[in-house]
């Protein structure tokens, strides 16, 4: 069986207490391959690293960072097929969907951010007749990148790229279920020219590993993205050593459907952004409101779209979704389901488990699924399920469905159908999220600003904002 390493001071090396864990491939049930159980041990021999490298990759030129970055995502896009079937292998997903979007967007995030980083300028202040004000923006020092295992290396580098980028030195722990695409980065950042001591990736377990890496005191700045309880318990531990944090946390994201919309293309992309990644996303939309002119109409051609979605093993070419990331999570999400029929929901389409054919019939396969007649503010509709699970209300007007909208804890990104130009704006104000969709899904600019409000976290990524983020300014005033 095969055994991932830790790679610490640009090697790949076994975790000191000498234990692995699991690791399972969601399509079949079984586990093939295995992966350190790191602690806090292995965290001490990364930060040494990182504490010596730090001075070498902080005081190379911006040009010569630049030129590593862009070779990392050169690196991967060179052996994309190799990343897209163990991205594939590793969540359970399409390997078609690994290979339109993680990967492909991973390549992004690291030249993206290898570019962004020649452009990135500070401010000054000019204050008439006495002087100027200008900004350093300086690297942190060591931070510490915690992602989670819905894109796993499309997160992964969506924070490493700005922490590197910024000359930054980082300890980077990706989801012990989800850890292969990670554990390839290794070699493509020494490939690369990286220097040894950079890029520190660790494995194992978040409350071990996880936590002595929020713990460490050398470790400056937590980027975060998982569930927003550990969100809550990263900033109860980190606060108290003054920790830059940055938190992206969970979601319970709507879909506002008005009968003056596009009908077919509202359809189309809602089945996507109730169902893509098996409704792993954290911006996936699983509370659909629907005007009550169209609620019929809507039902029956989503539900008729949903059964005939293909559930089916990730390398089928004709898999729409493939298996859910584990066995706890497939418990998850169908212990939902029966919350909602507890709640009093008809479950209009799937709510089941899927067994297929051998080899995968121990696979964490579930049916899209489609659930009506719950109130808005029920478990089913104020949870986050993180799965193929979605709920129809209709409304009958636009103050009523905000009231809906607006109800839960979560504000990560709300999505609005209509073709009401006024409406669509007043309700991009209105909304408790951190991004508006209109007329569209998952439309990514990485210039602009990532993140949620309320419950869905803290700060945000993206363009300036990360690299912001990613450094401490520093305001030097010089007298005239
Ligand atoms: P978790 O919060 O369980 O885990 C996220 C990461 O944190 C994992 O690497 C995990 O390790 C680690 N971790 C867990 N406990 C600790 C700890 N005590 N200290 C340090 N690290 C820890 O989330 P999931 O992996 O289950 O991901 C799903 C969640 O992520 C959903 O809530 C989803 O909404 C959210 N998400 C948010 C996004 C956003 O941009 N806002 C984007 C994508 C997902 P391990 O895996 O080993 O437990």
């Amino acid at each position: 069986m095969e055994k991932l390493q830790n790679f610490i001071n640009g090697k790949y090396i076994t975790p000191i207490s000498g234990a692995y864990l699991d690791n399972f491939e969601p399509a079949t049930g079984k586990v093939y391959s295995l992966i350190p159980d790191s602690d806090e041990r292995d965290v001490e021999l990364a930060v040494e690293a990182a504490e010596k490298a730090f001075p070498i990759w902080s005081k190379m030129t911006i040009e010569e960072r630049s030129k590593i970055l862009v070779k990392l995502s050169e690196g991967i896009e060179a052996r994309m097929d190799e990343f897209v079937q163990a991205e594939s292998r590793d969540n359970g997903k399409p390997v078609s969907l690994a290979g339109h979007v993680d990967i492909p967007r991973a390549v992004s995030n690291f030249h993206f951010f290898a570019t962004a980083i020649l452009h990135f300028a500070s401010e000054s202040h000019y204050m008439e007749g006495q002087g100027i004000n200008y900004t350093l923006r300086k690297p942190i020092g060591i931070v510490g990148c915690i992602s989670p295992w819905n894109l796993p290396l499309y997160l992964f580098s969506w924070k490493i790229a700005p922490a590197l980028a910024a000359g930054n030195c980082v300890i980077a722990k990706p989801s012990e279920v989800t850890p292969y695409t990670a554990y390839l980065l290794g070699q493509v950042a020494k490939e690369a020219g990286m220097p040894d001591g950079v890029l520190n990736i660790l494995h194992g377990l978040g409350g071990k590993v996880g936590d002595a890496i929020v713990k460490h005191k050398k470790i400056k700045a937590i980027s975060f993205t998982g569930g927003t309880k550990t969100g809550e318990y990263l900033a109860r531990t980190a606060a108290p050593m003054f920790k830059k944090l940055s938190l992206e946390l969970g979601g319970k994201n709507p879909v506002i459907i008005f009968a003056d919309c596009d009908f077919n293309e509202m359809l189309s992309t809602t089945i996507r952004s109730s169902f893509a990644n098996q409704g792993q996303i954290c911006l996936c939309g699983s509370r659909i409101f629907i005007e009550r002119s169209i609620y019929e109409k809507f039902k029956t051609a989503f539900v008729e779209k949903v059964n005939k979605t293909v559930v089916s093993y990730p390398q089928d070419p004709n898999a729409k979704m493939g298996a859910l990331v584990s066995l706890p999570h497939l418990e998850k999400v169908l212990s939902y389901v029966e919350l909602a029929k507890q709640e009093g929901g008809t479950v209009l389409s799937g709510g089941e488990r899927v067994h297929l054919e051998a080899p995968y019939n121990e696979g964490y396969y579930m049916r899209p699924t489609v659930i009506e007649g719950l109130s808005y503010d029920c478990r089913t509709n104020q949870e986050e399920i993180f799965g193929p699970v979605v709920t129809l209300t209709p409304f009958d007007s636009e103050e009523e469905v905000m009231k809906m909208v607006n109800s839960t804890e979560y504000g990560l990104q709300t999505t609005l159908w209509t073709s009401n130009l006024e409406r669509a704006h007043r309700i991009a104000d209105e909304a408790q999220s951190g991004i508006v969709w209109i007329n569209s899904w998952m439309v990514r600019d990485l210039r602009t600003p990532f993140g949620g409000v309320k419950s869905s976290g803290v700060g945000r990524e993206g363009g300036w904002e990360a690299l912001r983020f990613f450094t401490e300014p520093k305001n030097v005033f010089v007298k005239y």
